[in-house]
């Protein structure tokens, strides 16, 4: 298998990964490597075939979007004093050390406490407070998100819906099972509504079927005729998907 692949004179390091599942492998597209997991449960002919099809489909993305500034998702840092507006709402967030071994976060209106352990490292603290901040977060913001899946769900669908949670997810913007509990990325709560309404019609459709059929895609686009521009909107400006950042024009 060759390690590193040549895309409009870019090189990228290719580094393979094994995963748990029994069938599903993917790509991961970062500034400089492909990262390729591979099921570890199916033969090694099968492995070669997957990993020679997950590669092409890379090398075919990095070719269609070449002007595109990031291919990753951002992190996202909080801290100290700071403001997030999200989803029409501000919040305030306050960092307080506190002599601990666990860390925690507390709502209390607007205001999000994060009640930082004194023990950990500079890098490891940075790390608990995004996670803190966000779940904080994702708990204020996900009756916004419910009630926006209620409303379509019942204009389009009329599926029963179990769960709806918001989730830091490296692969994909959005996720239903199928036992219809979708899963959205947290980051869309710093997207315009139009980009997030065609995530959760994605996800929804889902629930009707479960493939990417045609039928499928004739639902989606009933819903949505421009939705492949959203879509696309979505995948040229994830890095712009943080607090604090003002689109214009893009309602
Ligand atoms: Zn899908």
């Amino acid at each position: 298998m060759e390690d590193k692949l040549l895309v409009d004179n870019k090189l990228y390091a290719i580094e393979v990964g094994h995963t748990n599942s029994n069938r599903i492998g993917y790509v991961k597209l970062k500034a400089d490597r492909i990262i390729v997991k591979i099921p570890s449960k199916i033969s090694k002919h099968e492995q070669f075939s997957m990993y020679r099809k997950l590669i092409a489909k890379a090398q075919k993305y990095l070719q269609r979007h070449k002007n595109i500034e990031s291919l990753e998702k951002p992190e996202i840092d909080f801290y100290n004093k700071q403001t997030v507006e999200v989803m029409g709402r501000q919040f305030s967030i306050n960092i307080i050390e506190i002599d601990s071994k666990t860390s925690k976060a507390a709502i209390d209106g607007n205001a999000i406490t994060i009640y930082l352990s004194s023990s950990l490292s500079k890098e490891r603290a940075s790390s608990i407070t995004s996670n803190l901040a966000r779940r904080a977060i994702s708990t204020i913001i996900l009756p916004d998100f419910i009630s926006r899946i209620d409303q379509f769900n019942s204009q389009f669908f009329q599926s029963n819906i179990s769960t709806v949670r918001l989730k830091d997810n490296s692969t994909n913007w959005g996720s239903c099972s199928r036992k219809n509990r979708i899963n959205l990325d947290f980051r869309l709560a710093f997207a315009p509504d139009k980009i997030r309404d065609a995530v959760i019609i994605h996800e929804l459709a889902h629930t009707v079927h479960r493939n990417h059929s045609k039928k499928f895609w004739d639902l989606v686009y009933s819903i949505i005729p421009d939705y492949k521009e959203r879509r696309r909107w979505l995948n040229e400006n994830k890095h712009k998907l943080v607090p604090g950042y003002k689109f214009d024009g893009v309602s």
